[in-house]
């Protein structure tokens, strides 16, 4: 008989790729923390209808990729797509828009698209999204630039580019799409992609960052958002940009950013990393104003941004994983089985002083048990045969280096507790914290 096996583009993430997730999650939250964000968590099934409303019902999201489904009511559920629109429903829901004169919100967890899965997507994918309700300055833009960019430095991500748009408002949009129309309209509609050439009706603003290289040749004059908005807008992206410059975070202009909802209006924003080659975009996001309003609430700015953890976690992937997980301080060997229970006794006095080790109960070879204390990579291998056992002692070896002693089982306690003070010390030079990455 076959072994259950998981469902097409579904992972299981084992150690050590879990600490990178652990790692990313403790950061964010760190990070999100120090800037007033609070952690939301959010179910991942919703009311199908919750989907169409707030994402649109004419996207390829909503009409192709969503895991939707009858309960057995009959009632039409899906598993999130992505995580604002539960945001807003929970804030619109909870009240907090006649309480809180500006929510900040901060999700993580899975995602769940039908997509082709290929190298940095998947159909379970997870998401850091952070969510600033009823803010509409321009401070509010920065703030959360300025949050993503110390986040993503924290991790220890380099080579990353902050790109950045405006799209207008409501008052200015639409004459810039009458330029871009008219733009579109004096080009031969056989020299765009076919996705291009549907957008030209559907939503000629998403031609712009069409990835195919004829519709970018096409377009490569098309009038800039920015050349086109109204005097409003065009202060609110001079102060984004004028705060971004004085904290020292490097922005480039890119006029393709664009979204393709209504909503979406002034501030958006990519942060693409060079060493994850085309998919590059670690994170993206921008303002909506007018989200809440489609969700049947009052109007109220809000601006935020996904974190995709999956591409994160490609990009980190060439620091080293080991860093992310933390060392075991020991691997309890255990020679003979009559030692198992000693063992164990000893491990809880280990741990009692802040020390993390396994024991291994099942009897075997010295060998083969430094083996896999080496793969564990725990600093100690601790040895206990049935000659220590009859002497009341163990053998702890430096996986390190080699040297071992015999200590009398009564003194294990003092040295861990002087093991750990040597790792505080460590710690505090710099070298070795404790309880995070090294
Ligand atoms: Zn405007
Ligand atoms: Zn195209």
């Amino acid at each position: 008989m076959n072994t259950p096996r998981t469902v097409k583009g579904f992972y299981d993430i084992f150690h050590p790729q879990s600490a990178l997730y652990t790692f990313m999650e403790n950061t964010a939250r760190r990070v999100f923390g120090a800037y007033g964000f609070e952690e939301l968590r959010l179910p991942v099934l919703e009311f199908t209808e919750l989907f169409r409303r707030g994402i649109g019902g004419d996207t390829d999201i909503v009409q192709k990729e969503m895991y939707t489904f009858a309960d057995r009511k009959g009632r039409s559920l899906t598993l999130r797509p992505e995580a604002t629109a539960g945001v807003v429903r929970a804030y619109l829901e909870s009240g907090r828009h006649g309480r809180d004169a500006v929510c900040r919100l901060f999700v993580c967890g899975p995602m769940f698209r039908y997509e082709r899965p290929q190298a940095g997507r998947t159909r379970q994918f997870h998401q850091l999204n952070c969510e600033c309700l009823g803010a509409a300055n321009a401070q509010a833009d920065a703030e959360i630039l300025l949050m993503l960019d110390a986040f993503l430095r924290e991790l220890g991500l380099t080579g990353l580019r902050t790109e950045l748009n405006t799209l207008g408002c409501r008052a200015c949009r639409p004459g810039y799409m009458e330029k871009l129309s008219a733009f579109l309209r004096a080009l031969n509609p056989e020299t765009l992609c076919p996705d291009c050439r549907r957008r030209l009706e559907s939503n000629p603003l998403r031609i712009l960052d069409c990835k195919v290289p004829a519709c970018r040749e096409q377009t490569a004059q098309v009038p800039a958002v920015r050349d086109h908005v109204c005097a409003e807008c065009a202060a609110h992206f001079e102060t984004v940009l004028g705060i971004l410059g004085r904290e020292k975070v490097s922005v480039v202009l890119n006029p393709r950013l664009v979204r393709g909802l209504d909503y979406y209006m002034r501030t958006t924003f990519e942060i693409v990393s060079e060493a994850i080659g085309a998919q590059g975009s670690v994170a993206g996001g921008g303002r909506y104003d007018g989200l809440t309003t489609l969700l049947g609430g009052p109007a109220v700015p809000g601006i935020g941004f996904a974190c995709g953890m999956e591409r994160l976690a490609l990009a980190l992937d060439g620091q080293g994983k080991g860093r992310f997980a933390p060392r075991p301080d020991f691997y309890f060997a255990v020679l003979d089985r009559e030692c198992a229970d000693k063992a164990l006794h000893a491990a809880q006095i280990l741990r009692a002083a802040a020390l993390s080790g396994t024991v291994d109960f099942r009897d075997g070879k010295l060998g083969a048990k430094l083996r896999r204390a080496a793969q564990a990579d725990a600093e100690y291998c601790l040895i206990f045969g049935a000659a220590e056992f009859a002497e009341d002692k163990v053998i702890v070896k430096n996986m390190d280096d080699g040297a071992q002693v015999s200590l009398p089982l009564s003194t294990l306690g003092d040295w861990a507790e002087i093991r750990f003070e040597n790792k505080k010390e460590a710690s505090r030079k710099g070298r070795l914290p404790l309880f995070q990455a090294t």
